[in-house]
């Protein structure tokens, strides 16, 4: 008889890091099982079962190759940055950069795009240009004070964003920033997306926090988001945009701006259909949360009971929480409290009487 495979054997299998052809030719997958498979090839968590992306592996291959850092002399600087590697991953930008702006993501000439590719060196991309327009020859390499090494482009001005994600995030190896039109709606509303409605956003997105409005470029802006992105990958900056960093690879990051921005448009439409919008249960959001941590993506909501996890609160227009609020009935009193309290009451009596 065939095996049949569950989300159990898969989380299993990803522990003991064994292939997934090691599996039996003819199991049969259960369709959370077939879900969570494809969700690990998306996330590219699908290289601790022996199957590498192309540009992940790339670019951890290149870091092998690497043998300068900020204070290396120029010349070798130089050859450095115009390596085969790292032309391959100017190129990388520039197809992201494309790809931000055919889905309107980036407008005029912002948003940016970073990616480390030595211990305290960075990739970025210049200010002033359009990011579907770049050309390799753009780019720009800086060190974690955003001091410029490399490139005949000025660099952009909200790198500095990027580096002190980079430095509060060890694991953030790429970072992309843009604007894109539903996800910045919300964070202009000041409204954090709601919870519990789609699965693939609680993975690799949710929960996506706020952080204040500072001036973009500035140190302040940088550190109120960094101080958010070591618990979450995806940040809307209030009044302005959002910012997603990857510990895979830029492609990764991108995919957080397709996947926070496609969430967005949709909650914004299911609330114009007349009818509040459904969510799954926490029952069903601590599943996906486990999914979450075996693929090593952070969320502050790890470990949280139940009942906290839902919080829809800022969303308007009132999409409640599928956990009923707590009635009273519900607040069981404690009676060892209940007993030193009635001690107290009972020696303030006496007091009085006296
Ligand atoms: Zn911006």
């Amino acid at each position: 008889m065939s095996k049949v495979i569950s989300v159990k054997d898969i989380e299993e299998l990803i522990r003991s890091g064994s292939d997934l052809k090691s599996l039996p030719e003819d199991a049969i997958l259960t369709p959370s099982a077939r879900d969570m498979i494809r969700d690990l090839e998306v996330a590219g968590k699908l290289n601790s079962l022996g199957n590498k992306p192309a540009a992940v592996s790339q670019q951890n291959e290149n870091k092998e190759q690497i043998k300068v850092n900020s204070k290396s002399q120029k010349s070798d600087l130089e050859k450095f940055f115009n390596s085969k590697p790292i032309q391959d991953l100017k190129l990388q930008i520039c197809d992201i950069g494309k790809r931000l702006w055919h889905r309107a993501y980036v407008d005029g000439n912002g948003g940016n795009i970073a990616i480390k590719v030595a211990e305290d060196l960075v990739l970025c991309t210049p200010t002033l240009v359009s990011k579907g327009f770049m050309r390799p020859d753009d780019m720009g390499l800086v060190d974690m004070e955003g001091n410029q090494l490399m490139g005949s482009k000025k660099r952009t001005s909200e790198i500095l964003m990027h580096l002190q994600i980079m430095k509060k995030q060890p694991r953030a190896i790429a970072s992309v920033h843009c604007h894109p039109p539903y996800a910045t709606a919300f964070a202009v509303a000041g409204i954090q997306p709601p919870t519990c409605m789609i699965p693939e956003f609680e993975i690799f997105c949710g929960s996506v926090p706020i952080a204040p409005y500072r001036t973009p470029g500035t140190p302040e802006m940088g550190k109120l988001v960094a101080d958010l992105s070591e618990n979450h990958n995806t940040i809307l900056m209030a009044n302005h945009g959002v910012v997603a960093w990857s510990h895979l690879g830029v492609e990764d990051a991108y995919w957080k701006m397709e996947i926070i921005e496609a969430y967005c448009r949709t909650v914004v439409v299911a609330s114009q259909l007349g009818k509040q919008p459904n969510t799954f249960t926490t029952e069903h959001l601590k599943d996906l949360l486990k999914t979450k941590q075996n693929l090593g993506i952070p969320d502050p909501r790890f470990g949280l009971k139940e009942c906290e996890l839902c919080d829809n609160s800022d969303w308007q227009p009132g999409v409640s929480c599928s956990v009923p609020p707590k009635t009273e009935q519900d607040v069981q009193p404690d009676p060892e409290a209940e007993t030193l309290i009635n001690a107290i009451a009972d020696r303030i009596m006496n007091q009085i009487k006296k």
